[in-house]
């Protein structure tokens, strides 16, 4: 049966496809018992353009469309389970950033997540709140000229290794899921602290802690 893919698909799934079978097979089960993120790995990946790949090319991404991208998600959960999560959870930071930020927050931000210089994270999850996000109870109020956040985050992908995140709080706790705002926060911004890298049953290379 002729394949639906284009040119350049076929030839960005078999790059993939590649890379996968040198650099992450071989390292996989290695990975998974030290219970760490490949960061070497992750350094390889920026550089193929798999950090921002659905990042327009302003910011420095690949520009590739969703069915692209989910192709390349595809060929990296053949090899490791644990890898296309690290970036998918560094992909919801991107995407929320590229999709409702501000045109000043893309230029200080993006570049660096597209080129994967600083990998994100994005923390919805709270210890009472996974599905129903509307009971969220970090709380977010302003003070002066800055925003004061209080809460604790749960289950977070990348919370021990990223430096760029986005961060749900309630703003305005009587509109439930409506009265939520996204932050954006960086490594060492004053108070915030990712906790002990919790144990999981599996995919347990992928970085998952409280925040
Ligand atoms: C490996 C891993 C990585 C994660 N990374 C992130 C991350 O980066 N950022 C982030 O914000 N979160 C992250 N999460 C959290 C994840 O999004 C939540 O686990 C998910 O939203 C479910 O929430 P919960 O675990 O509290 O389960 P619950 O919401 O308590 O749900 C438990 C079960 O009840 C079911 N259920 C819930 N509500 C209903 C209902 N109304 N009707 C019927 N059934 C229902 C659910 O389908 C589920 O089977 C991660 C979780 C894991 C395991």
């Amino acid at each position: 049966m002729p394949s639906k893919l284009t040119e350049e698909q076929l030839a960005i799934q078999d790059t993939i496809r590649q890379f996968v079978a040198n650099e992450v097979i071989p390292k996989s089960r290695e990975w998974d018992e030290e219970e760490k993120v490949p960061l070497d790995a992750l350094k390889m990946i920026s550089e193929l353009g798999l950090m921002g790949m659905v990042i327009d090319p302003k910011y420095e991404g690949s520009g590739l469309d969703f069915f692209t991208a989910a192709l390349v998600t595809e060929e990296l959960a053949k090899g490791d389970g644990s890898l296309p999560l690290t970036i998918a959870a560094h992909n919801l930071c991107c995407g929320q950033i590229a999709n409702f930020g501000s045109e000043e927050q893309k230029q200080k931000y993006l570049a660096d997540l597209a080129t994967g210089q600083k990998i994100g994270g994005w923390a919805l999850t709270e210890p009472g709140a996974g599905s129903d996000a509307g009971a969220l109870k970090t709380r977010a109020v302003k003070e002066g000229g800055d925003w004061l956040i209080n809460g604790q985050k749960m289950f977070i992908s990348n919370a021990t290794v990223g430096e760029t995140f986005v961060i749900l709080a309630s703003t305005d706790s009587e509109k439930k899921q409506k009265g939520i705002t996204a932050f954006i926060l960086e490594k060492g911004d004053p108070g915030l602290q990712s906790g002990k890298k919790l144990e999981k049953m599996g995919m347990r290379s992928s970085d998952t802690s409280e925040l």
